[in-house]
């Protein structure tokens, strides 16, 4: 790099953040893995008729979920109630194993804004017959994600998120609602999970979560830091 006045340590901190930046671009190629926690704000898990969680609840999904900014999510033929859940992503930018709440936030390389596009009527059903979600939460395109926001621009504990349908708005969310603060769930996570370059961890969804409908187009965004759009088909 071009720096002559800059220290020594300035210049690894600039070619850290460089490669970063240019590593995390691609994480949806990157990651190995989509860790999901349900049930992060209290006015959410209310409007599902869900208790409040002493832990964080976990699920995952494949990475062959993943949708980029203007690409489609497709209504499957097995529901007939699908929902969207826009949620803080955060992408992991180091190794970490069993790493201490205090330190976990050293091994996040950025943000992204996600929905976690789920279909309820499945979701209710699999949570009747207390069998697993996966066929609710893990179907192909049902984690449709914006770029790469590097973890300097992002306040995890203060972000709006904002979801519109059909320039309509449905969520007006706040992190600083979070049950769970992203380092608390980061650790939890970590005790027993490994986290990987590129993973993804879905922090949950504020409330005003509702059912999508072929052909309608959701917007989600952070305001004034980034924004993505995806249609339903
Ligand atoms: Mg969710």
């Amino acid at each position: 790099m071009n720096c002559f006045n800059c220290s020594s340590r300035q210049v690894r901190i600039f070619e850290n953040i460089r490669d970063m930046s240019s590593k995390f671009i691609d994480f949806v190629k990157v990651g190995s893995k989509i860790v999901c926690v349900g049930r992060n704000y209290a006015k959410h898990a209310k409007e599902l008729g869900n208790a409040l969680p002493t832990a964080p609840i976990l699920f995952t999904k494949p990475t062959t979920c993943y949708v980029n900014d203007g690409g489609i999510v497709r209504y499957p033929s097995i529901s007939n109630d699908l929902h969207y859940e826009v949620e803080l992503g955060v992408i992991i930018g180091e190794k970490a194993s069993q790493v201490s709440e205090d330190k976990i936030m050293d091994h996040v390389a950025g943000y992204t804004i996600a929905v976690d596009v789920t279909c309820r009527d499945i979701q209710e059903q699999c949570k009747k017959e207390r069998i697993p979600w996966t066929m609710a939460k893990c179907l192909d395109t049902f984690c449709p994600v914006g770029n790469f926001v590097p973890s300097s621009e992002i306040d995890p504990f203060n972000t709006e998120l904002v979801l519109k349908l059909n320039n309509e708005l449905k969520q007006h969310g706040n992190t600083k609602d979070m049950i769970f603060s992203v380092p608390s769930l980061l650790e939890y996570i970590n005790r027993h999970i490994t986290l990987l370059p590129g993973d993804v961890i879905l922090t949950g969804t504020p409330e005003g979560v509702g059912p999508l409908s072929r052909g309608d187009e959701i917007h989600v965004a952070i305001p004034n830091v980034t924004e993505a759009t995806f249609h339903v088909e």
